[in-house]
């Protein structure tokens, strides 16, 4: 990022780098704009870093682990299956590392410009992109902003080392013997699912008639 006051001006501004973001800053670079993505965490934003990807790396690992335990009826005997939760979040690290890499260089590939930093608008046209020592103004045709959502904290429940929001138990350094998961939508059924493979008892509480209301039957 350029230190100054010196504003950069730019056809499309696009204001976060996860799937809506950068699918976006690549399709308004190959149309001949010029343009920029901002985002304050990394590329690739809620579904590559903390969302669908690493849920998905969990729940297959805990599938390859149910699998190798259970199959005796199958003629299939395993002796002494274990999990190692360390190498397991490391290589899920490994996983994300790789696709948010395919993200940057994808967009390096198209001309986007990429800045690292928070995005605050100035006016309709002007927006302010500060990291932890810099600030750089931005001038824009068009702004995209893809900022995604976040978890809401239940006031009964404030976050701390043992009450959890998604990206924390994401991130678990160990498999927890109990859990207890609220809500049953699928972002908590598919971590309450994980984690049951890999051994724990979860318990999931959910408000209304059913888990996963939204979705279809089957
Ligand atoms: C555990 C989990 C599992 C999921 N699994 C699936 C799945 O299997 N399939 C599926 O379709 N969806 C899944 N999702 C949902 C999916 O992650 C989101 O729908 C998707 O990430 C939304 O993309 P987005 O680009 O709109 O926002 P995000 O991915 O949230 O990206 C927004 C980006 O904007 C950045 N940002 C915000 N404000 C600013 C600012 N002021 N300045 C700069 N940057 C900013 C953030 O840092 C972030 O990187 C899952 C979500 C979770 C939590």
């Amino acid at each position: 990022m350029v230190v100054g006051d010196f504003p950069e001006e730019v056809d499309t501004l696009v204001v976060g780098a996860g799937p809506g973001g950068y699918v976006a800053a690549i399709r308004a670079a190959q149309m001949g704009q010029k343009v920029t993505i901002v985002d304050k965490g990394n590329l690739g934003g809620v579904c590559l870093n903390v969302g669908c990807i690493p849920s998905k790396a969990l729940i297959s690992a805990g599938h390859r682990y149910e699998h190798a335990k259970d199959s005796e009826e199958m003629g299939i005997v395993a002796e002494n299956v274990s999990v190692n939760f360390d190498k397991t979040q490391e290589w899920k690290g490994k996983i994300v590392n790789k696709l948010t890499g395919g993200v940057e260089s994808l967009l390096k590939a198209n001309k986007v410009d990429i800045v690292k930093g928070e995005a605050y608008f100035v006016d309709q046209n002007t927006v302010k992109i500060m990291d932890e020592k810099n600030s750089q103004t931005y001038k824009f045709n068009n702004c995209i902003i893809a900022t995604g959502s976040r978890t809401i904290e239940l006031k009964p429940f404030p976050y701390s080392d043992r009450v959890l929001d998604s990206t924390g138990a994401i991130n678990l350094k160990e498999i927890p013997e109990k859990l207890v998961v609220i809500g049953g939508g699928y972002i908590g059924t598919e971590l309450g699912g994980a984690y049951a493979s890999f051994g724990s008892e979860v318990t999931i509480l959910e408000g209304t008639k059913d888990v996963l209301g939204g979705f279809e039957k089957v």
